[in-house]
């Protein structure tokens, strides 16, 4: 049996899903990419045909039809709106994972996962020179905020016009990791903080983890982070995935007595939540959620309000947030903060997709360019959001247009402002 003919023949095993798009095209309209390129393989119905055609053998080279399902920022908006239920995400990542095996992943590009994944202690030890690096290789544009000198642009290429959030020299676990204890404790939790918080917003970490100790919440920290996982699951590599689904897993259930997983991070909640479950067939004992929907629907502490801001303020919803709770986010903001608030009329993904945007910069920036108009057109002088890479991309795009509008965590304005000790 050809390497093809493998892929074939597994690819046969999501027919079952696959059945289910009747090809209304209602997925059209929310697409980020098909909005901007107006591709049909840019949208889940193309690629759900490219697959079907695959299964059926009409296509013989099936390692090609693989850019075409990588060309897709996993935001779930086509599963979210599509009236069939067609679970396009579970079909995407499943699909990426079978062709893998006839499109390779580059060696550098397997080389540098195995590490981020296989070598979370490392990277943390690199804290120091990633912060030296950065004040080497790049100048300071505005608050905790570099631009790559031009002379990487022949090794990065477009990269080379990102903003990079700061590096601080200290990962947040080497204070927070282990067991951060309250005074007049009331309840235990774990906090997984993702690689994002991990390296580069420690400051929303110490944020989090303050309040939640603030308001008489123990917390555990993982000594090391391991990442969820989602960026080899991207990037077709459903085995590491899979390993940390198992690394992360076997943490949360070695805490015995925290009931609730909390993050600041929607990516890492889906990347550990029902489709770690589905991929790894384990259980994960606890339920996790956002900071933000704890906060107000489990803890219900006595939260500081009127907290001024200064200007109107918005908020972008991160693409893989729990949408039943929107509105609780939204609240929150609203509760707490003496400001003008209003929604983006611009609802949609900001763009970033994670390894999306390292491949397809130009493609992010057109998507979060739309945002950052919108922010500078209505005047928005405070931009909030509820995941650590929305708030890189969103502060990239906004700086780029230049409206001096950084994206924050409600909770960090809120231990920023009120709660913590001699701000
Ligand atoms: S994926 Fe859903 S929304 Fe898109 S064409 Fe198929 S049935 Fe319609
Ligand atoms: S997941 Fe997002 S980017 Fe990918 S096809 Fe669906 S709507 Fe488009």
């Amino acid at each position: 049996m050809s390497a093809v003919e493998k892929v074939v023949g597994e690819l046969k095993q999501l027919e079952e899903l696959l059945v289910q798009c009747s090809r209304c095209g209602t997925c059209q309209s929310v697409c980020p990419l098909y909005k901007k390129d107006r591709q049909e393989s840019s949208v889940a119905r193309g690629k759900m045909y490219l697959l079907d055609a695959l299964v059926e053998g009409q296509i013989k080279k099936a390692d090609e039809i693989y850019k075409y399902l990588d060309y897709c920022v996993l935001c779930g908006r086509c599963k979210n709106n599509c009236p069939s239920g067609v679970k396009t995400d579970e079909i995407f990542l499943r699909a990426r994972g079978i062709l893998r095996q006839v499109k390779k992943l580059p060696a550098w590009q397997k080389l540098a996962l195995k590490v981020a994944m296989g070598q979370p202690k490392l990277l943390a030890a690199m804290s120091p020179l990633f912060h030296i690096g950065l004040r080497a290789g790049a100048s300071k544009v505005d608050d905790g905020v570099f631009k790559p000198m031009g002379l990487f642009r022949p090794l990065i290429g477009a990269m080379a016009d990102r903003h990079v959030i700061d590096m601080p020299a200290e990962p947040f676990t080497k204070k927070y990791g282990g067991f951060n204890q309250a005074q007049n404790e009331k309840m235990r939790v774990i906090f997984y903080p993702g690689c994002a918080v991990t390296l580069i917003y420690t400051g929303w970490g110490e944020a989090i983890v303050e309040t939640l100790l603030h308001y008489g919440v123990s917390v555990y920290v993982p000594e090391v982070n391991q990442c969820c996982g989602i960026p080899s699951a991207t990037m077709g590599e459903m085995g590491l995935y899979k390993k940390q689904i198992g690394v992360n897993f076997d943490y949360f259930d070695s805490i015995k007595d925290a009931e609730y997983i909390l993050t600041c991070c929607p990516t890492c909640e889906y990347g550990l939540g029902a489709t770690a479950e589905r991929e790894s067939g384990r259980q994960r004992g606890k339920q996790m959620m956002d900071i933000i929907v704890f906060m107000a629907e489990v803890l219900k502490g006595d939260y500081p309000k009127d907290i001024p801001l200064e200007g109107r303020t918005t908020l972008h919803i991160p693409c893989h947030y729990n949408h039943a709770k929107d509105s609780v986010l939204k609240e929150f903001i609203k509760e707490h903060f003496d400001t003008e608030y209003a929604d983006l009329k611009n609802d949609g993904c900001c763009g970033f997709g994670g390894t999306f945007s390292l491949k397809n910069y130009a493609h992010t920036k057109e998507i979060s360019a739309l945002k950052a108009k919108e922010v500078e057109e209505r005047g928005y002088k405070n931009l909030f959001t509820a995941c650590p890479g929305c708030a890189m991309n969103l502060t990239d795009a906004t700086l780029t247009a230049e409206t001096a509008v950084q994206a924050s965590h409600p909770v960090v304005e809120m231990y920023r402002r009120r709660i913590k000790k001699n701000p």
